[in-house]
């Protein structure tokens, strides 16, 4: 889809292998990522990458007394952003880079779903990257993304609170269950999230 009024950033959520066919396949990703790819093409805008990646101790990891099987450990196939958003998107700058990738979930004893204080390699943060909030003035923020229940919804409520207008690109997300993502985006929607 195509929006009038593009604005400054999209906000690409864990669109990593491991949560698209790996040990956490949701519901709905491949789709999301053609989508979501689709509209940085249309919508020409910052684009922003925040990345799950764990050490393989990480405290998430079920043999780690945490709830999820292992996924996304660095350095492996399924912590690797989905290739569309490189061999798909028609500016280069609108790519995965040491510019625009953000990381959470590298410290094996803390669980991080929002992605709002992803670091970049050179340890700004994506907070820091988006700009000024809660102002009329505060940049719009786009997000698509996996999985609406979890990471989506932390890290959108996080955008919100901040003070950004933050908008759902609802075709661009992939998600656990269906009812859980129906369920989480009317409940973004209550929170003054635009669905798109
Ligand atoms: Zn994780």
């Amino acid at each position: 889809m195509k929006i009038d009024n593009p604005t400054p950033v999209h906000v690409v959520v864990d669109m990593l292998y491991d949560f698209i066919d790996g040990s956490l396949a949701c519901l709905n990703a491949n789709e999301a990522v053609i989508n979501s790819v689709k509209f940085i093409n249309d919508n020409p805008m910052r684009v922003a990458y925040v990345c799950d990646r764990h050490p393989d101790n990480h405290c998430s990891f079920s043999d780690k007394g945490g709830v999820w099987p292992p996924h996304c450990v660095a350095g492996t196939r399924g912590g690797t952003i989905h290739e569309l958003y490189s061999t798909g998107v028609n500016d280069e700058s609108s790519s995965p880079s040491d510019k625009n990738v953000f990381l959470k979930g590298e410290n094996p004893s803390q669980e991080q779903y929002s992605g709002f204080e992803g670091i970049r390699i050179d340890g700004k943060t994506l907070f820091e990257f988006i700009g000024e909030a809660g102002k009329e003035s505060s940049p719009e923020v786009y997000v698509s993304g996996i999985a609406t229940e979890f990471c989506i919804n932390e890290t959108v409520k996080d955008l919100v609170k901040a003070g950004y207008k933050v908008v759902l690109i609802t075709d661009a997300l992939g998600y656990v269950s269906r009812e859980g993502h129906l369920e989480t985006l009317k409940k973004l929607e209550g929170n003054n999230v635009t669905l798109l």
